[in-house]
């Protein structure tokens, strides 16, 4: 497997090199509650990149719902041919603004989910929405990645994971792995009392089946 052919030391220095960067990135200037714009915390995108270069995952990656841009930045700098979509312009602008700013060649548009196609089979990292504010809200990101990938890393809130793995199972993907976390989400909307809160959330890797 093209995980043992890297070393832990050269894992972590990459994951390390990645968030120093990542960090630079701006994030939403006036986040909608709608579309539940959160940026991916830097650590947990390092890592869900990492992981993703150690798979060697990282072709033509497509992040869905990029927001400003981090997923699809980071599979860029791992050498990642990257493109990202979101239905929000003012997402799509700082996320373009930010490739520039890091040196990446990134290719953001404007587009709902349900409407993206391509031809290409490809990886897709994405942070959809979790569907608190909507319920449901996830699904057509599931759906999506799916049909257009060989591969698909995608964060959900806990609780997750038969709901994934029946989508999955319906349409010839494997979970092949889940990784638990506890991330830290910055207050970004006024109703959040404290400054941060935590959530539990859980990244699966899904596969196509041979
Ligand atoms: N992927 C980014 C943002 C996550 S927040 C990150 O990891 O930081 C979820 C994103 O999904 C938001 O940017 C939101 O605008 C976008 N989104 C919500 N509904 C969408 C839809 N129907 N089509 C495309 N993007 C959508």
């Amino acid at each position: 497997m093209a995980y043992w052919i890297h070393s832990h030391r050269e894992e972590r220095r990459l994951k390390r090199e990645l968030e120093i960067t990542l960090e630079k990135l701006e994030g939403f200037k006036n986040p909608k509650i709608k579309l539940e714009q959160y940026v991916t915390p830097t650590k947990l995108a390092a890592f869900i990149l990492t992981q993703a270069k150690i798979f060697e995952d990282i072709d033509i990656v497509v992040d869905l719902g990029c927001g400003t841009g981090i997923l699809a930045i980071g599979a860029a700098l791992l050498g990642g041919d990257s493109l990202g979509i979101d239905v929000d312009h003012e997402a799509v602008s700082i996320a373009k603004k930010n490739a520039e700013k890091i040196g990446v060649n990134v290719d953001f548009f404007v587009c709902d989910v349900k409407d993206f196609c391509c031809k290409k089979e490809v990886t897709t990292i994405m942070n959809p929405p979790f569907g608190i504010q909507k319920r449901g809200a996830d699904r057509p990101f599931l759906k999506k990645a799916l049909e257009i990938s060989k591969v698909v890393y995608s964060i959900h809130s806990a609780g997750s994971e038969e709901f994934v793995k029946k989508v999955a199972s319906e349409r010839s993907f494997k979970v092949t792995n889940v990784w638990k976390f506890k991330i830290p989400l910055k207050r970004t909307y006024s109703f959040h009392e404290k400054e941060f809160k935590e959530i539990a959330v859980e990244v699966f890797r899904l596969a196509k089946l041979k």
